[in-house]
C-alpha cells in the first residue's frame, strides 16, 4: 500500500498540529499539538480522532511547544502505549511544559465546576498534571542519525532553529515506491540571535511547511526600533513595562536583546523581572545547552557565561516574589507568560497595570484569534481578566521583532534552498489568509512543486 497522510489539525489554522502517516505496517503520528485560542478550536481537543490511540505505533515530535505536543498526555489516557521520538532538548522542555498543561485543565476545570458554567457536570480536565506525567514516560531521545520509529518508517531530526531541541523531520520508507516527506515544523529566522539558523530542506518528493506568517514579512528594524522607544518612553515617564511572553525561546530572545540594548546604552539600566516558573525552568535550559556549548546554539555564545542578564535579573520564583513585583520601584521590566494573556502570573500584572496610562504592553510574539492578546491589539477599550472587565489606559505597543518564526519571504527562501524542488508542497499550520498567501507566493516560483492548501481531514496518498 502507498502510504497515506492525513492532516488531523494544523490544517486552515495554526494550533492543533497532527498528522497521521499509514503504511501497511504502521501507523505514526507526526506531532501531537493541542488546538487553543477560539472556543471552536479548543473544543476539538474533545473530538474522537479517527483511530485508535491504541492502534498507532509511534509519535515524533517537532519541539515541545503545546500546539505540536500538549495532546500527547490525551492520546496517553486514550490508551496510546508506544514510543514517542523526539531530541534530547525537547524531551526535556516537555518535562517543563506538559505537567504544567495538566495542572492548568485541572485549575481550569475547579473554576468551571465552581462557577457552575460547565455543560458538563462536573466538569473535567482534557487530562491531568499526573497524566501528562505518565505520558513523559514513553518519550524516547532522537539519535542524531535517522531512526525506525515503526515497522519500515525512519525518520531523521534536523534543526529548525525555532525554539531550543526543534527539528524538521525528515520521514523516508523501506517499502515500496513512496518519496520522502518533510514536515518543516515550526521554523525559526535566519538571524534568531541565540539559536543557529534552520537547516536547508534536503530532497524530498512531499513538504510540509508551516505558515504562520505566510501573509507577511518582518520589519525587524522598525520592530526594534519601536520596542527600544516604548522602554526609552516608559522609563522616562517612571512606568512599568510589562512584556508578556512565551515561557519559552521567547523569554530568552527578550533577555538577550534586553542585555545588548542596555549595554549599547539605547535603553536605561532598569530592574528586570522573570515572572513565571515556567520560564525560569526553561532558562535553566537554555543556559544548560549554552554553557554546554551544544550545536544549536550559536557558535559566537557556545560557553558564554550567562548571555541573559541584562545587569538587574530578578527571578521571581515563588507566588511571594510575583506579588512582591507589584510594589517594586518602579520604572521597571517584567517579563512574564503567558505570550498571548491566555494564562499565567501575566493576568495578574496586567489586572493591576492595564488601568495605569505610565504603564506600556509590549507585545512581541503572534497573537492568535481569540486570545486577549489579539483583542490587546486590535485597540480593546477593556479586556476581561480574573472575572472582571479592566479597563486599558496603558500603551499597547506592537513589536514583533522577537517572532522566532520565519516571516513569508524566509520560508519561501528556506523552500527554495532544497537541492531540487518537492512533487508537493501541502501549505500548513497557518489561519487561513495566511496560508493562502504563503501557497500564492511558492507557487509563483518553481521550487515548491505543485502547492496545496489542504482541508482538515483531508488524506492524500504519497506516490
Ligand atoms: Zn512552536
Amino acid at each position: 500500500m502507498t502510504p497515506i497522510l492525513r492532516f488531523l489539525g494544523a490544517t486552515g489554522t495554526v494550533t492543533g498540529s497532527r498528522f497521521l502517516l499509514e503504511t501497511d505496517r504502521a501507523r505514526v503520528l507526526l506531532e501531537c499539538g493541542l488546538f487553543q485560542g477560539l472556543k471552536e478550536l479548543r473544543l476539538r481537543n474533545w473530538a474522537p480522532l479517527p483511530v485508535e490511540a491504541s492502534s498507532i505505533d509511534a509519535v515524533v515530535l517537532s519541539h515541545a511547544h503545546l500546539d505540536h505536543a500538549g495532546y500527547l498526555p490525551s492520546l496517553v489516557k486514550q490508551g496510546f502505549a508506544g514510543p514517542v521520538f523526539t531530541t534530547p532538548r525537547t524531551a526535556d522542555l516537555c518535562r517543563i511544559l506538559l505537567p504544567d498543561s495538566g495542572r492548568i485543565q485541572e485549575e481550569d476545570a475547579a473554576y468551571a465546576n465552581r462557577r457552575g458554567f460547565s455543560k458538563h457536570t462536573p466538569a473535567l480536565p482534557l487530562y491531568s498534571e499526573e497524566d501528562a506525567e505518565r505520558a513523559l514516560g514513553r518519550i524516547r531521545h532522537a539519535g542524531a542519525e535517522p531512526q525506525e520509529v515503526a515497522p519500515g518508517v525512519r525518520v531523521g531530526f534536523r534543526n529548525a532553529g525555532h525554539i531550543l531541541g526543534s527539528a524538521s523531520l525528515h520521514v523516508s520508507f523501506d517499502d515500496g515506491e513512496a518519496g520522502d516527506l518533510l514536515l518543516s515544523g515550526d521554523l525559526g529566522r535566519p538571524r534568531h540571535p541565540v539559536l543557529e539558523p534552520p537547516e536547508p530542506p534536503p530532497a524530498v518528493r512531499t513538504l510540509l511547511i508551516e505558515s504562520t506568517y505566510g501573509d507577511r514579512c518582518h520589519d525587524d528594524s522598525a520592530a526594534l526600533a519601536a520596542f527600544v522607544e516604548a522602554i526609552v518612553r516608559t522609563a522616562a515617564r517612571g512606568g512599568l513595562v510589562l512584556i508578556p511572553a512565551f515561557a519559552v525561546d521567547r523569554t530568552e530572545v527578550v533577555l538577550y536583546h534586553l542585555r545588548q540594548l542596555t549595554a549599547e546604552g539605547k535603553i536605561p539600566e532598569l530592574p528586570v523581572y522573570v515572572d513565571s516558573p515556567m520560564a525560569l525552568a526553561a532558562l535553566r535550559v537554555y543556559r544548560e545547552a549554552v554553557a554546554a556549548g551544544e550545536p544549536e546554539i550559536r557558535s559566537e555564545l557556545r560557553g558564554h557565561p550567562e548571555p541573559f542578564d541584562p545587569g538587574g535579573l530578578v527571578e521571581a520564583r515563588a507566588v511571594e516574589d510575583s506579588k512582591a513585583i507589584h510594589d517594586a520601584a518602579l520604572p521597571a521590566i517584567v517579563v512574564s507568560a503567558s505570550g498571548m494573556l491566555t494564562g499565567g502570573r501575566v493576568l495578574h500584572h496586567l489586572a493591576r497595570r492595564l488601568p495605569d496610562p505610565t504603564t506600556t504592553v509590549i507585545l512581541v510574539g503572534f497573537q492568535a484569534e481569540g486570545t486577549r492578546g489579539r483583542r490587546l491589539l486590535e485597540g480593546a477599550e477593556t479586556i476581561k481578566l480574573l472575572g472582571r472587565y479592566v479597563p486599558v489606559r496603558a500603551d499597547v505597543v506592537e513589536a514583533p521583532v522577537f517572532s522566532v518564526h520565519a516571516d513569508a519571504a524566509e520560508l519561501a527562501a528556506w523552500v527554495a534552498s532544497a537541492p531540487r524542488p518537492p512533487d508537493t508542497t501541502y501549505v500548513v499550520h497557518g489561519e487561513k489568509a495566511a496560508a493562502a498567501a504563503l501557497r500564492d507566493r511558492l507557487a509563483s516560483g518553481a521550487s515548491a512543486g505543485n502547492v496545496v492548501v489542504p482541508s482538515p481531514g483531508e488524506r492524500v496518498r504519497l506516490d
